[in-house]
């Protein structure tokens, strides 16, 4: 018999099974805002034009293709924990900032998952909602995965008290995962004001703060200020992890191109730290690719294409604002009269539009418009085309 007759048919995932799904829909005017992944406003995948740039150079270059270290490569990782921390961060000139490539977010939080266990911790707190993954990805890890309130979906907006009143009862020494900015899937992050707050809470009640930094330069089209909550927590004096994704902002999804860093009481705790990673690191993956991180260290280590960087991602994140206004203005126009202010309000990549499990199921089955059963719609799919026909399969199943 075979080994592996007992293998039953797994589900698909919920938000990347959604595309194979979309792929067997055969109606013309099928529409997907599920992937968090940016399409221009013809609907089809960006590459920046920074990084079509950066790929010539190394081109030309013809550099080899050895192995990384298992830490992987350094000049990216430095240039890396300088976008995220800050060009000025003093925590990052003490030495007592330090990291490793990771492959990419994803492989980061696993990483991170893995080291937090070995060393003590039995648990993790997410926001709720978070991204869906977060939850089985700490659970591989061997965590419990426990929740704070995050959403008040009565309102469409962020339960900052609710939030505080959780975080309060959270045991000192606990590690709490915080999204860095456009938060995903609600698109609701903090004001200024309430991060502060929440690093008053975080020193109070001794807890170990890690940020989730996916969508830095998404959030505001300004990468220096999406950083703010991570580098006033440093400021602060808080002694933290953090992990960055360059799938979204430099358009690298499948390069899986990211880092895990932590900051540290000094410099040698901050190496300790990541001895300790590469112990997780070598029996998982041996090393990360090179190309990604060096098309990330090429334009972060070149005056004008960082800049042409700040523009392109700039780019994104203005047009998917656009399409917010639009696609809230074509559901007044098609006679909705339900409020949709927050599509506008919120920030990112996605829009929690507030449609329920069974709304979304009708949109798939009658329009032929996918987003995740969570009624989370990726507005970096709506284009100028598609926008009024998204506006239409809403308000017909929410009316
Ligand atoms: N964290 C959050 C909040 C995300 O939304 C995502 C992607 O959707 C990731 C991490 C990981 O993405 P990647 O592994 O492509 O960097």
């Amino acid at each position: 018999t075979s080994p592996f007759a007992a293998y039953e048919m797994a589900p698909l995932d919920p938000i990347i099974g959604l595309n194979e799904e979309f792929q067997r829909d055969d109606f013309p005017q099928k529409v997907i805002v599920g992937v968090g992944a940016y399409r221009d406003d013809a609907g089809k995948p960006y590459v920046l034009p920074c990084v079509r740039e950066a790929e010539q150079r190394l081109v030309e270059q013809k550099l080899d293709m050895e192995y990384s270290g298992i830490a992987g490569d350094q000049k990216f990782v430095d240039l890396s924990l300088k976008f995220g921390y800050g060009e000025d961060s003093s925590a990052l000139k003490e030495g007592r900032i330090q990291g490793v490539q990771a492959l990419s977010g994803t492989g980061g939080l696993r990483v991170f998952g893995e080291l937090i266990r070995r060393h003590g911790q039995k648990h993790i707190y997410v926001p709720n909602p978070t991204w869906g993954n977060h939850i089985p990805i700490f659970q591989n890890s061997g965590l419990e995965v426990r929740k704070y309130r995050y959403y008040d979906a009565s309102n469409s907006s962020l339960d900052f008290d609710g939030m505080i009143k959780d975080i309060q009862d959270i045991p000192a020494g606990s590690c709490v995962l915080l999204h860095a900015c456009a938060h995903n899937p609600t698109g609701m992050d903090p004001t200024l004001e309430q991060w502060k707050q929440l690093s008053e809470l975080f020193k109070k009640k001794q807890l170990f703060p890690f940020f989730d930094a996916a969508y830095q330069g998404f959030a505001s089209g300004d990468a220096i200020l999406d950083a703010a909550s991570l580098r006033m927590f440093v400021d602060d004096g808080h002694l933290l992890g953090t992990i960055q994704s360059f799938s979204k902002n430099f358009g690298l999804y499948g390069h899986r191109v990211g880092t895990l860093s932590v900051v540290g009481s000094n410099a040698d705790e901050a190496a300790r730290v990541v001895s300790q990673m590469k112990m997780v690191i070598r029996p998982m993956y041996s090393n990360p690719p090179r190309h990604g991180a060096r098309i990330v260290s090429t334009i972060l280590d070149d005056p004008k294409l960082k800049s042409d960087f700040y523009e392109q991602c700039k780019g994104m994140a203005n047009r998917i604002n656009t399409m917010r206004t639009k696609l809230r203005d074509e559901l007044e126009a098609v006679g909705s009269t339900r409020n949709w202010d927050h599509i506008v309000k919120q920030i990112g990549m996605f829009a929690y539009s507030g449609l329920n499990k069974e709304q979304v199921m009708e949109m798939r089955a009658k329009h032929h418009l996918y987003c995740t059963a969570d009624g989370r719609i990726s507005m970096a799919g709506v284009t100028t085309n598609n926008v009024s026909y998204i506006a239409n399969a809403m308000h017909d199943v929410s009316k």
